[in-house]
């Protein structure tokens, strides 16, 4: 495609990719981001892959025209947009007639804007009237979520604005290598050390945050929990639990007291490994003062017990009197670009927007009359991610998918199984704006504006909802997901608006949002542009926005968060004789989720162009693995082949595969399906492996 039209000037908005939503300028001829000083979450600056994001505007395979496979087994060509819409019209009303409703499912993603979420949403629910809708934010930071409304009831990720974690006297980072997934949140971490703070990391590597820390635990694979509980029971022994907000701002904590009694130092260390005095350490450095923080990401929540792994830490957070407290407390570091905002808008197969629970009737009363539909027609909950993909295809399960900023061949849990259940359904259509890994396997790919060249808003890892501005033309013959949703609700013959336009639908966002936990009402495009972001909830106009949300009470009925005890139980899938050795799956700095944008990119493919396993070097002595040799490495659900990379940052019992590569680098072919049953969060975390030697070293 030729070079996108630049709009006059460089026109403010953010990144692409994660959830930090780094402020950047786009502008320029050819196109090209720089970043901007005004956004506090980057001040200034910008990661690789922020620095050459411009590049994705056009990506040499760029799609800018429909494509559509005649029949099974056709390849897929080009069409008109009439052709490609009317086609999955058809294929809707078919599958329905034959089926039922729920023959359709939707999948999202999380790095669509709160506009295109939310409509795909209300798509699903009024214009398909199915069930079946979830998206690949369950894959991301669900454990957390449902932890965070267990506690709090109310689920947002950081607890304040992110300059609060400088003035932090600790901070403890749990299963979170920032110092590669999202380079400029180190400065925030710098800062608190300069003034004072200690930084805690848990992870079972040594990673580039790790080595920056002042003290690092480095735990058997799924043994967080155990870790957790082991913290709070030296934080009672040591008497550093603050009693005077134990009793005055929560409920339930002599049942936890009483059931991390069994949690005694040494037993802690037997299970994660680590030693009891430098748990005493972390400990102490967590308990100094009241304004620490503890903050988790995937490599805690991707668990079968990824929910009461972050619940461990909030009890920890809890008893230490942290939440509520400028710059201390718990928080979530949300992955996707908006991770946070998201899961607002009823992507969600158990919600509707503003978060509300789908089978509540106060919540289908009221979205229904924002939709203008009457609330009968409102299907109830339906499967989580894993469990839909998992249905595709089967008798009871959906027989097409329509899906929506996500690349499940690569980023789902033993996706070898999942590529057999797309390759499954009687039809598939694809929104992207590349031939990703999935839209591959489509009879339908609608090619699909991308971030510059569209507008609409995204809500941050703070709970900020900023603006994403257009700064460019998109490309002749691509449409926004809007307008495909507004094309395909009109040949459905759907009740209710289809507006294309951003600004009206996150208007009608705000009214469905009214009242709910994450009540948007107040938020405009007038204000986030003034405000330089606002913070929900926000109810009204008037209302200042909330920055810090559990700072006089928390969302519970009665005001107080909520302990729960919780025991440890170790992985779903433990090591044995065939598979001796935990595998661990992460990212690295040079690339993005599934890599269908960032491996299209030159500089980070230099950067990082291949798959690769870490291993330490005795257990590579152990496997006859050299560094730089091709390695196999199975589990119960697949072999990948990559280069081995010998390092001693890692555990002897655990190796490391990114998961941004396809192919024969697949890390998630070998991933573990194994749910929580809150969250329904697959075990991506951690599973059971061997290695050995490529017979074509
Ligand atoms: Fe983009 Fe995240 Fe990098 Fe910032 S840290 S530039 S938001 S990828």
């Amino acid at each position: 495609p030729e070079t996108p039209t630049v709009a006059p000037g460089g026109t403010p908005t953010h990144c692409p990719y994660c959830a930090l939503q780094c402020g950047m300028a786009v502008g320029g001829s050819p196109v090209r981001v720089t970043p901007r000083e005004d956004v506090p979450a980057n001040r200034g600056g910008l990661c690789q892959k922020g620095w050459t994001a411009a590049e994705l505007l056009t990506v040499p395979d760029r799609l800018t025209t429909p494509l559509m496979r005649a029949h099974l087994g056709a390849p897929l060509e080009p069409c008109t947009w009439e052709e490609a819409l009317d086609r999955i019209a058809g294929e809707v009303a078919r599958l329905q007639e034959r089926h039922g409703r729920d023959a359709i499912g939707v999948f999202g993603g999380g790095g669509l804007t709160n506009e295109k979420a939310y409509q795909l949403g209300k798509f699903a629910r009024i214009a398909l009237r199915t069930s079946q809708i979830d998206y690949n934010g369950r894959f991301c930071m669900s454990s957390a979520a449902a932890a965070l409304n267990r506690a709090f009831g109310l689920d947002r990720g950081l607890p304040g604005p992110i300059t609060d974690l400088a003035r932090a006297d600790a901070i403890m980072l749990v299963g979170g290598n920032v110092a590669e997934t999202m380079p400029p949140f180190m400065r925030h971490l710098t800062e608190m050390r300069e003034r004072g703070g200690a930084l805690v990391v848990i992870d079972p590597r040594r990673t580039a945050t790790a080595k920056q820390a002042d003290l690092h635990l480095q735990p058997a694979p799924g043994t967080d929990l155990a870790l957790a509980n082991g913290m709070l029971h030296l934080a009672i022994a040591e008497g550093l639990v603050d009693e005077d907000f134990v009793a005055a701002r929560t409920g339930g904590f002599e049942a936890v007291r009483i059931s991390v009694n069994a949690y005694w130092p040494d037993r802690v260390e037997r299970i994660t490994g680590v030693p009891v005095p430098q748990m005493r350490e972390a400990v102490r450095l967590l308990g100094r003062g009241n304004r620490s923080l503890i903050l988790t990401a995937r490599g805690a929540e991707q668990h079968a017990r990824g929910t009461d792994t972050v619940t461990a830490f909030i009890n920890l957070a809890l008893a230490l009197g942290l939440p509520g407290r400028e710059g201390g407390g718990y928080g979530c570091l949300t992955g996707q670009g908006n991770g946070q905002g998201g899961r607002e808008h009823g992507q969600k197969a158990d919600q509707l927007p503003g978060y509300r629970k789908i089978d509540d009737p106060a919540a289908r009363e009221h979205v229904a009359a924002v939709w203008g539909v009457d609330p009968e027609i409102i299907p109830g909950p339906g499967r989580s991610a894993f469990e839909l993909l998992d249905a595709l295809g089967a008798d009871d399960g959906p027989k097409a998918l329509l899906l929506f900023g996500s690349n499940p061949v690569v980023s789902a849990p033993r996706s070898g199984l999942i590529e057999e259940r797309i390759n499954a359904l009687e039809f598939l259509a694809v929104s992207d704006f590349v031939l990703s890994e999935t839209a591959r396997r489509a009879d339908v790919v609608l090619p699909t504006a991308q971030w510059a060249e569209e507008s609409g808003t995204m809500t941050n890892l703070e709970g900020r909802v900023l603006r994403r501005r257009r700064a460019v033309a998109a490309p002749d013959g691509v449409r926004t997901d809007l307008e495909i949703l507004a094309g395909l609700a009109d040949r459905l013959a759907a009740p209710g608006t289809w507006s294309t336009e951003p600004a009206e639908v996150f208007d009608e966002l705000r009214a469905a949002s009214a009242g709910g936990p994450a009540d948007y009402a107040g938020i405009t495009y007038e204000r986030i542009e003034s405000e330089g972001g606002v913070f929900w909830p926000c109810p009204s106009e008037d209302h200042p926005g909330t920055p810090r949300p559990f700072a006089e009470r928390f969302h519970t009925p009665d005001g107080r968060a909520r302990f729960t005890p919780v025991d440890h139980t170790g992985p779903a899938e433990g090591v044995d004789a065939a598979y001796p050795v935990h595998l661990i799956t992460g990212r690295v700095l040079a690339h993005y989720q599934s890599g269908a944008q960032t491996r299209r990119i030159a500089p980070l493919v230099d950067a990082s162009p291949e798959p690769f396993v870490e291993i330490h070097p005795d257990l590579a002595a152990r496997s006859g693995v050299a560094e730089g040799e091709m390695v196999r490495v199975t589990s119960r659900r697949g072999t990948v082949t990559v280069r081995a990379r010998l390092v001693d940052t890692i555990r002897h019992d655990t190796v490391f595969i990114p998961f941004h590569w396809a192919e024969e680098g697949r890390a998630n072919l070998l991933t573990n399906t194994a749910l929580d049953p809150m969250s329904r969060m697959p075990e991506f975390k951690v599973c059971a492996v061997r290695l050995e030697p490529h017979e074509e070293n």
